[in-house]
C-alpha cells in the first residue's frame, strides 16, 4: 500500500494538490488532495480513492487503466506498474513484447532437418562455460554453480544474455527476483509429458525458478510473466532465444535456442 500512496502523492503533487513529503503515508494532506481531484467520488472509502487516483493518473499519462471505478484489478495493476516505472525513471517503459524484438540470431526451428543439421546429435558438442553470476541450484539451494554445460554453438550467446541481465538488474535484484535459481541446462531426456526429445538434450535450453514457474502454469500464475521480468525476457529475445511462456503461455521456467 505504501508504494501506491507514494504514486498517488506524486500524482497529486503534479496537479498542485499536494505539497507534503512523498513518504507513502496516508495523512490528512493526502486525503485533502484526493478530495480536490476533479471527478473524485467523495463518498468512496479511502482505499478506493487511492485506486481511483491511480486509474485517473494512469489514463492521463496514456496508459490503459480500464474503467475508473476505484476497484483494483489486473488492468489497474498493469497501469500502476507503468506509473511506478514512469515516476522512477522519468520515461515510459518500452513495450517489450516478443513480436516487437528483432533478434540478432535466428535459431533453427526444433524438430526440423535444419535443426539437426545445425546442432548435430544429442549430448554432443557440449562445453562448460563460466557464467557472470552465481547460480543457486533450484532443487537444492545449498548448492551453487558458477558454470553451465551447454552446446558449443549457444555458449557465446548464453553468456551475452547473462551479462546483459547482470548489467540491467545487478546481483541483488537478480537474487531477489530469483533469476539465479537455476533449474538446469543440458539433460539428455524426453520432453516432460511428451514423446520427443527435449531441447535440453542438446544443451540449448535452460530452466529458471521452476518452483514459481511450473510447467502447466499460465501467466496468471507464473512468476516470470510479471512485468518486472520484461527486461529479463528482452535479454533472451534479443539473442533470439525463445520463451515457451512468452510464446505459448506454459513452461515459463524454460528458454531455448530454437524456434518453435
Ligand atoms: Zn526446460
Amino acid at each position: 500500500m505504501k508504494e501506491k500512496i507514494k504514486v498517488v502523492q506524486n500524482l497529486l503533487a503534479e496537479k498542485g494538490l499536494y505539497s507534503g513529503a512523498i513518504d507513502g503515508v496516508f495523512g490528512p494532506a493526502t486525503l485533502a488532495g484526493l478530495n480536490q481531484v476533479p471527478g473524485m467520488n467523495q463518498n468512496l472509502p479511502q482505499v478506493r480513492k487511492v485506486t481511483t487516483m491511480i486509474q485517473i493518473g494512469a489514463r492521463e499519462k496514456g496508459f490503459n487503466s480500464g474503467e475508473i471505478d476505484g476497484m483494483w484489478g489486473p488492468q489497474t495493476q498493469f497501469a500502476f506498474e507503468e506509473l511506478v516505472y514512469l515516476q522512477k525513471f522519468g520515461k515510459v517503459r518500452d513495450p517489450w513484447r516478443p513480436e516487437e524484438i528483432t533478434p540478432m540470431n535466428r535459431w533453427p526451428k526444433q524438430n526440423t532437418a535444419a535443426f539437426h543439421e545445425f546442432y548435430g546429435l544429442r549430448a554432443q558438442n557440449l562445453v562448460t562455460v563460466p557464467v557472470p553470476y552465481e547460480m543457486k541450484i533450484a532443487w537444492d539451494m545449498r548448492y551453487r554453480a558458477r558454470k553451465i554445460t551447454c552446446h558449443t554453438k549457444v555458449a557465446g550467446s548464453l553468456i551475452r544474455v547473462l551479462e546483459n541481465v547482470k548489467n540491467i538488474y545487478g546481483e541483488s535484484e537478480i537474487d531477489r527476483l530469483a533469476l539465479n535459481r537455476f533449474g538446469g541446462c543440458f539433460n539428455n531426456r524426453l520432453m516432460r509429458g511428451g514423446t520427443q526429445w527435449s531441447t535440453h538434450s542438446w544443451g540449448i535450453a535452460l530452466d529458471f525458478d521452476p518452483a514459481r514457474n511450473q510447467l502447466t502454469w499460465g501467466r496468471n500464475q507464473a512468476a516470470f510473466a510479471h512485468p518486472v521480468y520484461n527486461d529479463w525476457w528482452r535479454c533472451w529475445e534479443e539473442e533470439g532465444w525463445v520463451s515457451l511462456g512468452r510464446r505459448r503461455n506454459y513452461d515459463w521456467m524454460h528458454v531455448q535456442a530454437a524456434e518453435v
